[in-house]
């Protein structure tokens, strides 16, 4: 059998493109090797900002993440796929499974790796992908564990329509609490105003002075800023806080790429306000997995909270998909369909 999977050349180390990818081919086994493999044909593969910190030559996210370090020649990611070779007793062919597959149309997933069976609870396996996974953890975790909302708090998220803040918004909403997101364009403002139920939402990129835009959102100030960007963005929403206020540092994809401002909040305003300014990672919360998906199946069982995704097919679509995540070509989260399932 032959796997196609998508590489990257060399280390991409600002703004990623198309051509920095290609698609190689490679044996695979037929029979699960090594001894205790299982080999799964993908169907949904995640595409992720924080993969661009792996492909770069050095990254912090080369050395604290429980990913092993730098990546290739395949590239992990998180997905669903179905077994179609096992050597392991505990996964026939045909099971669905989700966890650390590659950029590829099978994966080898070896003894010890991370991943489980699938049951998809009557949900759409891309369901499985976000909202259900690592996406909707992270919404719920970096809310509620590292931004300790409650209800009535005045609630502020950048990024808000991606696959993380679109989720972060509606849990807000669903605790009770005021929010307001931004967005990259018109579009996006509208979809978190009139489909996601978020009390106001404003496209920053209109914005001449993002510390007078918050004021104007926020007269009563921040409780809880979950920050997807950070640079000028994280320095406004500071100085908007109120007192005791929590920063959920998700993510900084402003930064990722090299070609924005690296945020330098007002470290005094931080002092005399006493704010939290927490950086986390999803998986530090897997113990509040099962809290977070009885809740997030509540909801979206119900049709209090809905799932955004936007899904490209194909494999070789996946550098395309990638690098609409750095220049806002993405509504919701961002998945590329490997196979029919
Ligand atoms: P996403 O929001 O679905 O996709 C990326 C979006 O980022 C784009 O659509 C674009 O939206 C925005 N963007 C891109 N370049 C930007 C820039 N220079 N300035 C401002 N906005 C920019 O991605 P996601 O998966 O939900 O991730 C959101 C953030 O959370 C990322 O920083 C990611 O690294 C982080 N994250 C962290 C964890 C964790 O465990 N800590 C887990 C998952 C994700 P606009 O059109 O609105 O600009």
């Amino acid at each position: 059998m032959t796997n196609r999977i998508v590489v990257t050349k060399t280390h991409i180390d600002g703004a990623p493109k198309e051509t920095d990818f290609e698609v190689k081919s490679q044996v695979l086994a037929q029979s699960a090797q090594p001894a205790g493999s299982v080999i799964v044909k993908n169907l949904y593969v995640s595409v992720d900002p924080y993969q661009l910190n792996r492909m770069k030559s050095d990254s912090s996210s080369q050395s604290y993440s429980f990913l092993a370090a730098g990546i290739g020649p395949e590239i992990d990611c998180y997905g669903v796929g179905k077994v179609v070779a096992s050597g392991n007793p505990e996964f026939q062919e045909g099971d669905l499974v989700a966890g650390l597959l590659t950029w590829g149309e099978y994966s080898v997933l070896k003894p010890g790796s991370m991943f489980r069976k699938l049951d998809a609870m009557g949900f759409p396996l891309s369901n499985h992908i976000g909202a259900l996974a690592f996406s909707g953890l992270t919404a719920y975790a970096g809310l509620f564990e590292v931004g300790k909302a409650k209800k009535g708090d005045r609630v502020f998220v950048s990024t808000a329509s991606g696959s993380v803040g679109h989720l972060v918004g509606q849990f807000a909403k669903l605790h009770g609490c005021y929010v307001v997101g931004s967005a990259g364009s018109k579009a996006k403002v509208e979809l978190l105003k009139e489909k996601l139920g978020f009390d106001d939402a404003f496209n920053y990129k209109d914005a001449t002075d993002l510390r007078a835009t918050l004021k104007k959102y926020f007269p009563d100030g921040i409780d809880v800023y979950f920050d997807n960007v950070g640079g000028e963005m994280l320095e406004a929403a500071i100085d908007n806080m109120n007192a005791f206020g929590r920063v959920a540092v998700c993510g900084v994809i402003s930064e990722y790429t090299g070609t924005g401002r690296r945020a330098a909040p007002n470290m005094v305003d931080v002092i005399y306000k006493r704010l939290t300014i927490r950086g986390f990672l999803a998986n530090d919360f897997m113990p509040v997995f099962p809290e977070f998906i009885s809740k997030a199946c509540e909801h979206m069982g119900s049709g209090k909270m809905v799932s955004i995704e936007d899904i490209s097919v194909g494999l070789d679509s996946i550098p395309s998909a990638f690098v609409d995540l750095f220049t806002g070509g993405n509504v919701g989260k961002k998945i590329v369909q490997i196979a029919q399932e």
